[in-house]
């Protein structure tokens, strides 16, 4: 054991747990194909796992599609929703006459604070 002491070892994915004994889950590789820049992503996956019929592609970011057979998948982006907006998140903490109250109460402050300014330059 004396072998397995933490001496020198870098910060990282490594780790002392050895893989004696350890039965792999059954995995399988499945490619995805970039409609963008044609590159080819192979990923594994566990067999049993789902696959998503798309990936980010590794070169270009854009969507690459899960091959089958000669095809792709196909994606079907109807019921994607816009992406969220500060704005979005923002109405749904607080409505709009609560707002007004918080903007009216930050002008006050922030006039006030302006005023005592003048009078010190002044
Ligand atoms: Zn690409």
């Amino acid at each position: 054991m004396a072998d397995r002491s933490l001496r020198g070892i870098r910060l990282g994915a490594q780790s002392l747990q050895s893989e004696d004994g350890v039965v792999f889950h059954d995995r399988a590789q499945h490619t995805y194909v970039c409609a963008t820049c044609g590159r080819e992503t192979v990923l594994t996956f566990a067999a049993d796992a789902e696959v998503p019929p798309a990936w980010e592609c590794r070169t270009c970011g854009a969507e690459a599609l899960l091959r089958i057979g000669e095809g792709t998948a196909t994606v079907d982006h109807s019921d994607d929703k816009a992406p969220r907006t500060h704005w979005d998140m923002l109405l749904e903490r607080r409505t709009i006459p609560e707002l007004e109250e918080l903007l009216e109460e930050r002008l006050a402050f922030l006039r006030a604070r302006r005023g005592g300014d003048q009078k010190i330059s002044a």
